[in-house]
């Protein structure tokens, strides 16, 4: 007989996980029962302070009560009805979300991968129905070193083996360019082309920003070239970076916007296309669905983060403590750390690889009580929710410094 939870331990936990889950993550070697703000408790009692945050589906922290009572209210009035019948929290929802990202169409979905294809989707349909690129010609240009989600057709056009390999025949109709090249991206846009789709920070590469006018160049050549602008905005929008969305760190408007993660309030997965009524306009009744999409649990919690966003607090937030994480990073430079990359409550670590990799850096933090995960080789990101404090950051700060240096 299999003992009551409560009484295994972390140990046990995690060995019992290994013959019934399959092997597809290899997590931190902490089991994480309840967690508050920027802080999580394992089974044991030991707190830890979380700067990864879901990779930002925890911007606004573990359990915010706004959120938590918004999902409370729904769920003792309505939960789910499907897309067949209309529900009272869809409408609003649409609005508020259209209104915060300046734009005017909304088509909401649950997870991030299910936005990307949701947006490649569209943007195909706009190409043939809009700009009348010749059936099953329509090509959408990705950056290399990506990270869009996992399906078959997003996995097709990254450039991670370890993502691809295995899982083909994969879906024709991408072409891959360097990042933050705009000569490279000029060359691959033709008349077939019906979107540029990019992170405007690449986040699963190392936080990687491009060189400013990056962005306001793809801006400018999409314009030109005539195809949309698709902005994946599922880890650096909804107040990460500073701003709302990242692309607002340059005077830039895609077409579409991805969003994701944050969206959902860390309570159920919320994601969502955003888009002029000319792109998002192409869909009709049947071309596209989800059972789960703007569910009114989903659908209310989302609204309650549109409503803690349109306050620009957690915006502010993000762009002040930002600051604090920069010059604390800056202080580590070489002692320990080779190179960073910050912006907002973001950072890419690159540590110096005779310390250790990533994984057991972060290993040395996790017992020091601060979680972080590793990113490619000797890479660790910094992702803590907006709520955390200066004095949590200068601590995690310190701790990162103790890790190091000792
Ligand atoms: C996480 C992420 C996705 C995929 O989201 P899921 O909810 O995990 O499917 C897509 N794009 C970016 C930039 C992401 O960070």
């Amino acid at each position: 007989m299999t003992a009551p939870a409560r009484a295994r331990g972390s140990q046990e936990l995690i060995r019992a996980e290994e013959p019934v889950l399959a092997h597809n993550y290899h997590p931190l070697p902490v089991v994480v029962a309840r967690a508050e703000g920027a802080w999580v408790e394992d089974i044991e009692g030991r707190r830890y302070l979380d700067m990864l945050a879901g990779y930002s589906a925890l911007n606004f922290g573990h359990r915010h009560p706004a959120l938590v009572d918004a999902a409370h209210r729904q769920l003792d009035r309505l939960t789910l009805t499907s897309r067949a019948f209309h529900h009272d929290r869809l409408a609003g929802f649409a609005e508020r979300l259209a209104a915060l990202t300046g734009t005017d169409m909304v088509l909401p979905m649950n997870t991030g991968a299910e936005a990307v294809e949701s947006g490649i989707k569209v943007a195909r349909k706009w190409a043939y129905d809009v700009k009348g690129v010749p059936a099953d010609r329509a090509t959408i240009v990705v950056a290399a070193d990506n990270f869009h989600g996992r399906t078959t057709t997003i996995v097709g056009f990254s450039t991670d083996e370890t993502a691809r390999a295995g899982f083909g025949p994969f879906t024709p109709g991408f072409r891959v360019v360097p990042y933050n090249d705009l000569a490279a991206l000029e060359e691959a846009v033709d008349e077939t082309t019906a979107a540029v789709l990019i992170e405007p920070i690449q986040g699963e590469a190392g936080v990687l920003i491009p060189d400013d006018g990056y962005l306001a160049g793809v801006r400018e050549l999409t314009r030109r070239a005539g195809c949309l602008f698709v902005a994946d905005e599922i880890q650096s929008g909804l107040g990460r970076t500073g701003r709302t969305l990242a692309v607002e760190h340059e005077p830039v408007v895609p077409d579409v916007v991805l969003l994701g993660k944050a969206l959902g309030g860390g309570i159920v997965p919320v994601s969502a296309v955003v888009g002029s009524r000319g792109v998002l306009g192409v869909l009709r009744p049947g071309e596209h669905g989800s059972t789960f999409g703007g569910n009114p649990l989903a659908a209310a919690v989302g609204t309650a983060v549109v409503e803690l966003l349109e306050t620009g607090e957690f915006q502010r937030r993000a762009a002040e403590l930002g600051t604090v994480l920069r010059e604390g990073l800056a202080a580590l430079v070489g002692r320990g750390v080779v190179g960073f990359r910050a912006r907002g409550l973001w950072a890419g670590v690159d540590v110096d690889p005779a310390l250790g990799s990533g994984r057991e850096i972060s290993e040395r933090l996790m017992r020091e009580g601060v979680l972080v995960k590793d990113t490619h080789g000797s890479t660790i990101r910094l992702a803590p929710p907006l709520t955390v404090t200066g004095e949590e950051l200068r601590g995690a700060l310190g701790t990162l410094e103790k890790v190091l240096t000792s």
